[in-house]
């Protein structure tokens, strides 16, 4: 069990199972909503627990992006479709999380010059995750 919180501490998460690896996404949806890459790593649905208000918004009609409407901390990335996807967490709610590997980025190609992250992991470039993930297409805007 490792647990979580926003910036106020309004919202609590816990999580029973999670994989302990993060990727980084630099889609231009990301690079708005965080003003950097989405740093994030996956809990299966079953495993969360959340407490105190959330506000979602449904940034493309395949997810959702979860914020606490007090301190406006990013709480969460989720496909909504196909259902049962896992939440991705950013890493930086989780202290537990500190030592979590940097595993992969997808749209790596992308990556404004400030965000390239150094090291061996996995690159996904923008045409590779979008054949990949054919539903996800229509979501990364120009
Ligand atoms: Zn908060
Ligand atoms: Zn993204």
């Amino acid at each position: 069990m490792i647990e979580g919180s926003c910036l106020c501490g309004a919202v609590t998460i816990r999580l029973a199972a999670h994989d302990p690896a993060v990727t980084a996404c630099h889609c231009r949806m990301c690079l708005r909503w965080t003003g950097g890459p989405f740093a994030g790593f996956d809990a299966p649905v079953e495993a969360v627990s959340i407490s105190g208000k959330v506000a979602i918004y449904a940034s493309s009609a395949f997810a959702e992006r979860a914020f606490c409407p007090r301190c406006g901390s990013h709480l969460w990335f989720r496909d909504t479709v196909p259902a049962g996807r896992p939440y991705e967490f950013p890493p930086g709610l989780f202290p537990a999380a500190d030592g979590f590997p940097l595993t992969r980025e997808v749209y790596a190609d992308r990556a404004p010059r400030w965000a390239r992250f150094a090291g061996a992991h996995d690159r996904v470039g923008a045409a590779e995750y979008e054949t990949d993930n054919p539903f996800v297409r229509e979501g990364d805007v120009p």
